[in-house]
């Protein structure tokens, strides 16, 4: 038998919840509509999406998928901001192939961008993970995370009131040879492009100290680290960042497989910063993703499977509930958002 043919069931006797919705009315403060992340949904009936929403009791849905042109970050204003202004919040983002074009004033055009984004109606900024991977300015150098250049960028985000939802780095894992100790070993195999092995690529700790250092050098802008501040593998780190930065805030989308399998520390981790957190789950809008992660906040349910697939894809473990007190669930799915992402213009 091959490893993938491999799908063992568990026998245990354990609870098993079906939770159909969300205790509070929920932002889901990372997800997507586009065709990459999100399921395409550009093309799809709007009452469709609103149903998909209400079944899954998701108030306010962010998209991130506006792009860096206007006409992306436009179509997504019209196709589902402007059908129901107090359900989305789309956000823009930067083009950095620009900056070979645009040399030197690179920094200063991507502001003046993020100006023009905002007045259209981009009501954040994403940052997408090449940042600090790929992304290369006018001589071909990797940009590092912290790069003092583009502090006119983030400053201006913080001026303009733009969150700056960030996703550096990836799994801890794609950053290591792979081999048979690797415990993504199944997925790299499945997605060879998504290995981040270094060298070539900068070590996994070194992007995200320069992500530790853009968030502490910008205390007027608030930041969300993407997939629990992109180190859900280590939730002190995250935690020691959210505590010497304010401005600091994390998302919890495509991460229950990491939260799921700490449970202990992870319930921790939501009481100590219940104030920080985030719901999201980058899925799609979509009920089976949802109900994971209702499970998991709201339950105790004991080894259960953290994804839709039939062996977890991010690695084959299962997750714990961690039964959250309701002034954290509230704080998480709804109160946090609200506040950092200001009220839908
Ligand atoms: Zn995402």
């Amino acid at each position: 038998m091959e490893l993938e043919n491999y799908i063992p069931q568990s026998k245990l006797v354990v609870p098993q919840t079906d939770i159909l919705k969300p205790r509070y009315p929920a932002i889901d403060a990372h997800n997507h509509l586009g065709e990459d992340f999100g399921g395409g949904w550009e093309d799809q009936p709007f009452e469709e999406l609103i149903g998909l929403l209400d079944e899954a009791g998701i108030v306010r849905y962010i998209d991130l998928d506006g792009g860096w042109g206007e006409d992306l970050l436009d179509s997504h204003l019209k196709l589902f901001k402007e059908k129901a202004p107090e359900r989305f919040q789309v956000f823009g983002g930067v083009d950095w192939s620009r900056w070979g074009v645009m040399g030197n004033a690179f920094p200063e055009w991507a502001s003046a961008r993020l100006g023009a984004q905002k007045e259209r109606g981009a009501e954040g900024l994403k940052i997408w993970k090449p940042f600090g991977l790929h992304v290369q300015d006018h001589t071909g150098k990797l940009v590092d995370v912290d790069d003092p250049r583009l502090a006119p960028l983030w400053e201006t985000a913080g001026e303009l009131g733009l969150p700056v939802m960030i996703h550096v780095a990836d799994p801890v894992a794609f950053f290591d040879p792979i081999d048979e100790t690797n415990e993504r070993w199944e997925e790299l195999g499945a997605h060879p492009d998504w290995a981040f092995t270094s060298p070539p690529f900068p070590p996994f700790m070194y992007i995200l100290e320069g992500l530790a250092n853009l968030v502490s050098n910008h205390p007027r802008t608030n930041f969300i680290g993407a997939h629990v501040g992109c180190y859900a593998e280590n939730l002190a780190w995250v935690g020691a960042l959210l505590e010497r930065c304010p401005n600091f805030h994390v998302d919890i989308s495509g991460r229950i497989g990491e939260l799921g399998r700490q449970p202990y520390t992870a319930r921790k981790f939501f009481l100590k910063y219940a104030d920080r957190i985030l719901f999201g789950s980058d899925m799609g809008p979509y009920l089976e993703a949802y109900k994971l992660i209702y499970r998991f906040l709201e339950t105790e349910d004991e080894y259960f499977n953290y994804s839709v697939m039939p062996v977890p894809g991010q690695g084959r473990w299962y997750a714990y509930g961690i039964n959250l007190p309701d002034e954290v669930l509230r704080k998480v799915y709804f109160e946090n958002a609200a506040r950092v992402l200001g009220n839908p213009r």
